[in-house]
Formats: structure tokens, C-alpha cells, sequence
């Protein structure tokens, strides 16, 4: 099956009962037993819920994953995975990663003795460097958030082969629609599923992919035994979301590379952010392991200062001012202030993230209204 079937029909069947097409929302928190111990596989909701398990299948299925587990959040995805790690152990992630990536990680997980390691990993010999006997992970974001680099995830892969060294994947910001991580010998795919894949801005949920079966079942124990499980309303609405993601994908695609040129060719626009562009240096990368450039885009100003950015950010009417990303809505945010708030500012220029720069998530509005409304934000300066 292609991925747009797969989207609508991978795991999913006419409820049996009823024959209704649409997967129920099995709201109940137990289920009854015939006898002690005799039931239909389904025994207390944190552990198994009917509309989280057609979920987690659909969801295996787009990764081209064996096991898919779902989570609270994306953040409660990362928890459960950080949670597969012992004292002692070290991570090496991409260093502009999400912001509350970088905070669970550094001031979380890093009291319990997990060490974690930030490198620029558009450049394989820092991460090679980084590598020792404790390596027990490696965290790839890509594209990055909020610069849009590019991280080869196949050359990361053949770098540990045959090493004790996990690889994962964060594809929120791709959804699996542009990006299938396993299939290029990644060991684990994370969501935040609250973006592309959700895709309506009314849900938070997260999820883990994975061919490992022995990491799914201490994923599946963790799930189970953190309990950070997501409500099966939530379940219902991700799935929903699910059916329209290819189309909905395809248009953000579409619409950025069109903003992406309009906001290159400004005056006031001192740099565009944007893999689809032939001269960012990710450009090959994203061409090979992405079916299409994303629906992301961010710039920064001419004159750089908070006060143009500021003016930019308070006078679109169409970009709504917020955080998150990957809705039908485009939104407009200041990472410097907003999502990467948590990160210290030195760190955040040491990539890039000046006070000026502007993140944009390209919705599926008409791209005609998106280019008018941003051209009279940039007039505002
Ligand atoms: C939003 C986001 C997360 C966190 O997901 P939540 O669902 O908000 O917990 C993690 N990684 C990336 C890249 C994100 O954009």
C-alpha cells in the first residue's frame, strides 16, 4: 500500500459490533471479564485501550515500523524513551534541537546521572568525536527547529553500525508523509503527533516507531508503568487528523517554497531559512531523504533588532502569533522569546537564533492572502 492509502485504511476496520466506519472512542477506564483472567485482551485503560491500539497500528504502518506506542505528548514520548537509559549512559543530540527536548533532557534527566552532548550534526566529525564506550544514543532532529538544518540520518546510521549505539529520530518536524527514519537504518522514530500528523492544532499526543521488537515491549512497559497514556478521545482525533495528512503535507509544502522565494527576494529580509533553496548547505541531504522541503520557513531582518521583529510579529492578521506548528493555521513565533526561551542566549547564537529571527509554519490557506499578509507585516517596520 502507498502512503496515502495507508493514511486512510493501515490498521483500520468497520467496528464489529456496530459496523460503524469510523474507529469508536472507547471512553472507559476497565472492562468486564468473563471469569478471572478470561477476557478479550483488553483489562484496565492505562494499559490497553481499543482506540489507541487502531492508532498505534496506523501509525506503524506510515512509519514502515513494526510497533508503534503513543504517548500523553510528544515530551511524554521522549520521557519514555530518556527512561530506557541507565546512569552512567550519554546521548549525543543535535544542538539546536526543540527547546523542551533540550530542557527534559539537560535539567531533567541529567540529575540522574544520563550525560547529554549538543552537537552541530550537519557536520559528521564533531558527532564522531563525541562518540565513547557510554554512547548509548543518538538523538537526530531533522529538519531542525528553528534553523532548518539538514541531518543525514543515513550517514549517522552507517557511522554506529555494529556499535552498541541506538539512533532516533525526532520527524515531527517532516511528518512521516516526507520522511521515513527506519527505512534509512534509524532504530526509533518519535512524534509529537500534536503537529503534522494531529494537523488541526486540537490535540497534544506524541508516539514512538519501532522494528525493534524488544524495544517496543520495554516502551509498552514503560507506558504502562509511567502512565503517561493519551486519552482515547485524543486517540480518535490523531486518527482523524491522520486521513487528510498526505494532502494536508503536500500543500504546506507547496505554500512554503512559494513564501520561502517571496521572503528571500524582500528587501527587509536579510536571510531566508529554507532546505528547498539549492544553496542551503542541507540542500542534497533534504533532496534524498525527504519527498518534499517542509512546510517550515524562517528569516531574520535586515536591520536585526526585537523591536522589527516585534513589529513584524504584532501586525500579521493571517499568521497567528503562537506557538506550536504543523496545523492547517500558519502561525508566525519568535523562537528567541518563545519556544527557545529555555535555551541560554549565548547558546542560541552560537546557531543562529538571533532576537530578530522569525519562524513561520506555512499553513494550507491560499498562498496569494499568506504573501499579502506577510508583505504588510514587513511594511510595519
Ligand atoms: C512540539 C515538539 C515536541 C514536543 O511535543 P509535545 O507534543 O508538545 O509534547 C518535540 N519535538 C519537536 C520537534 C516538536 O516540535
Amino acid at each position: 500500500m502507498k502512503f496515502g492509502t495507508k493514511a486512510i485504511h493501515a490498521g483500520i476496520e468497520p467496528d464489529p459490533s456496530s459496523g460503524a466506519i469510523m474507529t469508536p472512542i472507547f471512553q472507559t477506564s476497565t472492562y468486564v471479564q468473563d471469569a478471572p483472567g478470561v477476557h478479550k485482551g483488553y483489562e484496565y485503560a492505562r494499559t490497553q485501550n481499543p482506540t489507541r491500539t487502531v492508532l498505534e497500528k496506523n501509525l506503524a504502518a506510515l512509519e514502515n515500523g513494526k510497533r508503534a506506542i503513543c504517548f500523553s505528548s510528544g515530551l511524554a514520548a521522549l520521557d519514555a524513551i530518556l527512561k530506557t537509559l541507565n546512569p552512567g549512559d550519554e546521548l549525543i543530540s543535535t544542538n539546536d534541537l526543540y527547546g523542551g527536548s533540550y530542557r527534559l533532557m539537560n535539567s531533567l534527566y541529567g540529575k540522574y546521572g544520563i550525560k547529554f552532548h549538543f552537537v552541530a550534526m550537519d557536520n559528521m566529525s564533531d558527532l564522531e568525536q563525541t562518540i565513547n564506550e557510554n554512547t548509548k544514543m543518538i538523538w537526530v532532529e531533522t529538519p531542525t527547529n528553528p534553523m532548518l538544518n539538514i541531518v543525514d540520518i543515513k550517514a549517522v546510521c552507517d557511522l554506529v553500525k555494529g556499535k552498541d549505539i541506538q539512533v532516533c529520530v525526532d520527524n515531527t518536524f517532516a511528518s512521516p508523509y516526507l520522511q521515513t527514519p527506519l527505512d534509512l537504518g534509524a532504530d526509533i522514530v518519535m512524534h509529537s503527533a500534536t503537529k503534522y500528523i494531529g494537523g488541526h492544532s486540537d490535540v497534544i499526543h506524541g508516539c514512538v516507531v519501532t522494528n525493534d521488537e524488544s524495544f517496543a515491549d520495554q516502551l509498552q512497559y514503560i507506558q504502562n508503568a509511567a502512565g503517561a497514556v493519551p486519552g482515547p478521545q485524543d486517540c480518535f482525533l490523531v486518527l482523524r487528523g491522520i486521513k487528510t495528512m498526505h494532502v494536508r503535507v503536500q500543500r504546506s509544502c507547496e505554500n512554503a517554497a512559494i513564501i520561502a522565494e517571496f521572503l528571500d527576494a524582500h528587501p527587509k529580509v536579510s536571510k531566508t531559512y529554507y532546505p528547498g533553496f539549492k544553496n542551503h548547505p542541507g540542500h542534497a541531504v533534504a533532496a534524498k531523504q525527504m519527498r518534499m522541503f517542509g512546510g517550515m520557513v524562517s528569516f531574520d531582518l535586515v536591520d536585526g533588532s526585537e523591536k522589527n521583529a516585534n513589529a513584524v510579529l504584532s501586525n500579521t492578521h493571517l499568521f497567528s502569533l503562537a506557538e506550536s506548528l504543523g496545523g492547517v493555521e500558519s502561525l508566525i513565533g519568535h523562537p528567541a522569546s518563545m519556544t527557545h526561551a529555555s535555551i541560554p542566549r549565548e547558546e542560541r547564537l552560537k546557531v543562529g537564533l538571533t532576537d530578530s529571527l522569525i519562524r513561520l509554519s506555512i499553513g494550507i490557506e491560499d498562498v496569494d492572502d499568506l504573501k499579502n499578509d506577510l508583505a504588510h507585516a514587513l511594511d510595519q517596520i
